[in-house]
């Protein structure tokens, strides 16, 4: 397969201003030296909880936020290093949906406008050919031509996501980053934008980054999957790996709390106490040690990384140091 994306050591630390002169006196670590791939045409998740930096790795590869450190590379091309005219073309290329896609814009803009800005600002195509363009897009996207100057509070929750999705196809791009896309709707709603997401991929062969924290979407709609937590991956690899075989603690617990699909999986239920801690002095060692049952003085200082055992197939990896010993069943948990 193609690589499209290239993300690696990617860092983001968000400067904490304060004390009398506001010098910079701390850090939130939001993400924090994480590396992995797209390949074309594949649907690559990242789920976790909120602040685990899900959304904040979307932002900094597009750049909407600067990375810290790290590289990104879109089609071979390091795109750190663009100048702002040329990362505002490639945008073109790279897109973002976020879960409410009206948030950012005009509300006295119509559907017309908001596509017509989209063509004009990427220089798409001459005014004059935007109608057809924009008549075109509302069908791809299933709403009809009728609707095509109504404002968004006309417009129910679903329908304002397939105006969101228009507007990021006007540019004809390769990569759509979906940030919480449809956790905002109904779950019948929210399954019809996933399969007109779906039907798209196919005809367009786009490449979707999916940031959610429902792991039933991501279960629906991911090939591979990537889980974060306080800025880190913990665990990735195929979907099927990784629901059916994982590895992680954090992972399982994660999982433990959705029903299972297939009553045959054997599921480890577990139960985390406690909140994610905070990411300006994220816990030393392994940073899941303060939620896991299974910590022990090592985790607590040293930080494990990504590694495949023997139980997991090629392209898994979690970062725990004793997942041999949990799946063996030869470590108990501390409590369960
Ligand atoms: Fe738990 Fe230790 Fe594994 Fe971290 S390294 S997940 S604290 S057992
Ligand atoms: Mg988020």
């Amino acid at each position: 397969p193609n690589t499209l994306l290239k993300v690696a050591n990617l860092k983001q630390y968000f400067p904490i201003k304060g004390g009398f002169l506001g010098r910079t006196i701390n850090h939130v670590k939001a993400v924090d030296d994480i590396s992995f791939e797209l390949n074309e045409g594949e649907t690559v998740s990242i789920v976790g909880e909120s602040g685990c930096g899900k959304s904040t790795t979307g932002r900094a590869i597009l750049r909407l936020d600067e990375p810290t450190e790290g590289m990104v590379e879109f089609e071979g091309e390091d795109i750190l290093s663009l100048n702002r005219g040329k990362m505002r073309k490639k945008r073109d290329d790279m897109q973002i949906i976020f879960q409410d896609p009206y948030a950012s814009i005009n509300p006295r803009q119509t559907v017309r406008q908001v596509l017509s800005e989209a063509l004009t600002i990427q220089n798409i195509a001459p005014a004059r050919e935007h109608d057809g363009i924009i008549r075109e897009l509302m069908k791809t996207v299933g709403l009809g031509e009728h609707q095509i100057d109504r404002f968004p509070h006309e417009f129910s929750g679903g329908q304002r996501q397939r105006v969101g999705i228009a507007r990021a196809l006007a540019v004809n791009p390769k990569l759509i980053i979906c940030d919480e896309a449809v956790s905002a709707l109904d779950v019948s709603i929210q399954a019809q934008v996933i399969n007109l997401l779906k039907k798209l991929q196919r005809e367009r062969k786009l490449t979707y980054l999916f940031i959610s924290h429902d792991l039933g979407v991501v279960r629906h709609i991911s090939d591979r999957v990537i889980v974060m937590y306080l800025g880190k991956i913990v665990e990735m690899g195929d979907k099927k790996s990784v629901f059916d075989n994982p590895q992680h603690p954090y992972t399982k617990a994660l999982l433990s709390a959705i029903p299972s699909t297939d009553p045959n999986t054997k599921k480890d239920r577990i139960i985390l106490k406690g909140d994610v801690p905070s990411p300006i002095d994220p816990p030393s060692g392994c940073r899941f040690h303060t939620r896991c049952p299974f910590a022990t003085d090592k985790c607590r200082t040293e930080n494990p990384e990504l590694r495949t055992t023997e139980d997991m197939k090629e392209g898994h990896k979690g970062a725990c140091h004793y997942m041999e010993e949990i799946t063996a069943g030869t470590m108990e948990p501390a409590y369960s």
